[in-house]
């Protein structure tokens, strides 16, 4: 049975770590964290989650994009768990967009991103994948891995004045929907 995780939140170290690669993607222990990390997602309307966002600096994130209360305009897709991702190569065009964190609650930050990337990763079955992704799940991508290396989305603001509150953020979207 999947258990619910504990959210390290901002100023907790562990979301300050450079996360350590898996190494027996097939172990019971990274096989449950995966469970309990879906779990702990699917609970939180998140879109994506790492490892070191419920304490275990490990290079383990999931991506999984759907609309919900928190991203409304969010593409729906299969919850996809991503052992030790790498960042193979990117477009050249950046793209901003808002951005939340389970980690940070309360507020978004408006954060330029690569708009198209090409990763790599195993499954959780241990099969090596390789995948472009576009857009708002490349977003959530470049998000989750930030957190493997020990980076939140504030440190990617070009300004502090691009921080809102999630009141405003809900006012806004109802405008432009
Ligand atoms: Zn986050």
């Amino acid at each position: 049975m999947a258990e619910l995780l504990q959210i390290s939140q901002l100023g907790n170290p562990v979301l300050r770590q450079t996360a350590e690669p898996i190494t027996e993607i097939q172990a019971q222990p990274v096989q449950s964290l995966i469970d309990d990390l879906l779990a702990t997602l699917r609970h939180s309307n998140g879109v994506g989650i790492a490892a070191p966002q419920v304490g275990v600096s490990r290079r383990l994130l999931i991506v999984a994009s759907r609309p919900n209360p928190r991203y409304p305009h969010a593409p729906e897709m299969e919850p996809t768990p991503m052992i030790n991702p790498r960042l193979v190569s990117h477009s050249d065009e950046i793209v901003k967009d808002w951005e939340g964190c389970l980690s940070i609650p309360g507020i978004r930050g408006l954060v330029p991103r690569y708009q198209a990337i090409t990763i790599e990763y195993y499954d959780r079955y241990g099969n090596l994948q390789h995948q472009e992704l576009t857009d708002f799940v490349a977003r959530i991508f470049q998000h989750e891995f930030d957190h493997l290396e020990g980076y939140v989305f504030l440190d990617r603001l070009e300004s502090t004045r691009n921080i809102i509150t999630d009141q405003e953020y809900l006012k806004l979207i109802a405008e432009t929907c």
